[in-house]
């Protein structure tokens, strides 16, 4: 089921059943894609006509921030179960990546992120496949080159790390070009995490749904972007869904 959030269909999914829905896309024989919007990106996708379709046709939407949690509270109708964030998600699966067969490429961050990315998963989950990755800082003209090595490589999933936007519309750009891909997901900043160049919020963060606000102590820099987020929660207590 989905829950209508400023008009990007949010499924509502605990972190079990995305994780199972991921391991159901695998098994199957066409491109999915996965997003996980926070409430920056549900804002852009009311401005942005390409995102707001992209969002709409994608195969899986996951609430990323507990801002769209708190907005569907707000909504009346059904309320989202749980955050989901795309970290966890996608840390989620890998747990389980060597006996279910999984196949992962990291395309994205800067030359050396998505190296040491893979080393750290690596360690961290014995057996996994990590078959390819790439930098995220490519020009127009190697788009076919990045195509092709991502098909020889034999991967089965993929993670885009290029930033909201640019992941989302990449991903849209290529998912037919994608020949062994089973799910391509948006990933914003997970490889930098992965890589231990940035960290996430203590867990005692997380659990009070403060994870955005030691992100904002950390980096002070990012309170213009963050200021979206009391406009979101505005928007939300007008926001009446269109009847069906
Ligand atoms: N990034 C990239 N190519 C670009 C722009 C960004 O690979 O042209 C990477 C960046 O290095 C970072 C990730 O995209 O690892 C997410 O960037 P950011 O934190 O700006 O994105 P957001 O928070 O919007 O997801």
């Amino acid at each position: 089921m989905k829950v209508d959030i400023l008009g990007v269909p949010i499924d509502n999914v605990t972190m079990d059943q995305a994780a199972g829905l991921i391991d159901k896309f695998t098994a199957s024989s066409k491109c999915h894609t996965v997003f996980t919007p926070n409430p920056e990106i549900i804002m852009l996708a009311k401005k942005d006509e390409r995102l707001f379709s992209i969002l709409n046709e994608a195969s899986l939407v996951v609430p990323d921030g507990i801002g769209v949690v708190i907005a569907s509270k707000i909504i009346k109708g059904d309320s989202l179960k749980e955050r989901v964030a795309g970290y966890d998600l996608v840390q989620r699966t890998m747990k389980q990546a060597a006996h279910k067969g999984y196949k992962y490429y990291f395309l994205g961050s800067k030359p050396g992120v998505a190296q040491l990315a893979a080393k750290n998963m690596r360690e961290m989950y014995p057996g996994i496949q990590i078959v390819g990755v790439r930098d995220g800082y490519f020009k127009k003209e190697d788009a076919s080159d990045i195509i092709e090595t991502i098909n020889q490589s034999g991967a089965n999933i993929l993670l885009v790390a290029l930033g909201a936007l640019k992941q989302e519309i990449w991903i849209d750009e290529n998912k037919h070009l994608l020949k062994n891909i089973r799910v391509a997901v948006g990933v914003g900043g997970s490889l930098d995490v992965m890589a231990g160049a940035v960290k996430r919020a203590p867990q005692a963060f997380q659990k009070l749904g403060l994870e955005w606000f030691y992100r904002l102590l950390k980096e002070p820099t990012r309170i213009g972007r963050m200021l979206v987020l009391p406009q979101f929660l505005a928007v939300a207590c007008f926001y009446n869904k269109p009847r069906k």
